[in-house]
């Protein structure tokens, strides 16, 4: 029987985050050399593997689309057949597309006066523009302007969820506003902290966990569920 969920204090946060730098290292993350590339990187990245995303950004380099000057200008048609290797790429092209505009209209086609604005204006605008929900915007808060917000994702809330953390609510607001409210406002931490988790639940906290060879089992509820029962470990859990 796993043990009682609780609600995490920051000395659970800052623990989490102390035991997966120390068994993982740094993760150097957002992987771009400009906010150009990282801001495509987060729209391809939907809903697809990073690997396929690279292959997209090779693609867009190559066919030299490598600018919001060169996406404006880019017929849509090019653009959707550029990103096709990481899937939904006709949305995903107008995704792109929709966003030079949007700079091209209201920012110079730059993003320098865009991050200027205070994080909470900052997401508003973003949201407001066609396919960016709330995981991409704050990616490029994050990544891109380098402003303290944290990115949750479905890792995130299925690693709180198996910690036997009671977030509420258990939503993207809700881990949002406990994971800020109970760390330091420092993007670089919140930037390793998320990559941490990814890279945790890539390779570790998988669909089916890998409790017996996990980093911080000792700290998680249901690790010490599936050490002590021992079968459970084969099958998915929540
Ligand atoms: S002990 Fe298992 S469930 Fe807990 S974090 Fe590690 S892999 Fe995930």
């Amino acid at each position: 029987m796993s043990a009682r969920k609780y609600r995490p204090n920051a000395i659970d946060l800052q623990r989490l985050f102390d035991r997966m730098l120390s068994a993982y290292g740094p993760q150097h993350w957002w992987p771009a050399e400009s906010d150009y590339e990282m801001i495509i990187g987060a729209i391809l990245t939907q809903n697809t593997a990073w690997r396929n995303v690279e292959t997209a950004l090779t693609q867009l380099k190559s066919a030299h689309i490598w600018s919001w000057d060169e996406v404006f200008e880019a017929q849509i048609e090019t653009l959707a057949e550029v990103v096709r290797p990481s899937g939904y790429f006709n949305q995903k092209a107008r995704k792109i597309k929709l966003f030079s505009e949007f700079l091209d209209r209201e920012f110079g086609r730059s993003t320098d006066d865009l991050f200027q604005l205070p994080i909470d204006n900052l997401r508003k605008v973003l949201l407001a523009q066609w396919g960016i929900g709330p995981e991409t915007a704050d990616d490029i808060i994050l990544y891109a302007a380098k402003k303290p917000v944290f990115v949750i994702d479905k890792y995130t809330q299925r690693l709180t969820s198996r910690l036997g953390w009671e977030i509420k609510p258990a939503n993207y607001e809700g881990h949002r506003a406990s994971f800020e409210s109970l760390l330091p406002h420092d993007a670089k931490m919140f930037g390793e902290y998320h990559a941490l988790i990814d890279h945790h639940c890539n390779t570790t906290c998988q669909k089916t966990p890998k409790c017996a060879e996990c980093p911080i089992v000792d700290i998680c509820n249901t690790g010490a569920a599936t050490i002590s029962s021992p079968e459970s470990a084969t099958h998915p859990v929540a």
